[in-house]
């Protein structure tokens, strides 16, 4: 179990510095989501993780929580019944992948 700067890293690492929502290049100061919420009971792990900009996390109006609906049709969003290791996170250029516990993508066919 890595702690949570480790988990920051590994992530940015997985994304090469790039919003995993928009695909521009993050600031130094990125958020880090959580797909399952943490008021759904999710964890701290590399698969339930996003980089995202501020404004792609939650300020803007096309941002992952403003936009519940299409951040769960995305992956973005996982509900309290789903495990992040098993749902499709689409990329920013639209390829689906699963996020996986090494910090790697995993492309999905089609
Ligand atoms: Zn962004």
């Amino acid at each position: 179990m890595k702690n949570g700067s480790g988990l920051r890293e590994q992530v940015l690492e997985r994304c090469k510095g790039y919003c995993e929502k928009c695909g521009k290049a993050l600031p130094y100061g990125w958020a880090l989501h959580h797909r399952k919420l943490k008021s759904r009971g999710g964890q701290d792990t590399v698969q339930n993780f996003l980089a995202l900009h501020h404004e792609c996390h939650n300020t803007g109006t096309k941002s992952v929580h403003m936009n519940p609906m299409e951040a769960e049709r995305n992956g973005w969003i996982v509900g309290s019944w789903q495990d992040p290791l098993e749902c499709p996170v689409t990329l920013p250029d639209g390829s689906s992948v699963i996020l996986t516990e090494e910090g790697t993508y995993f492309y999905q066919e089609g």
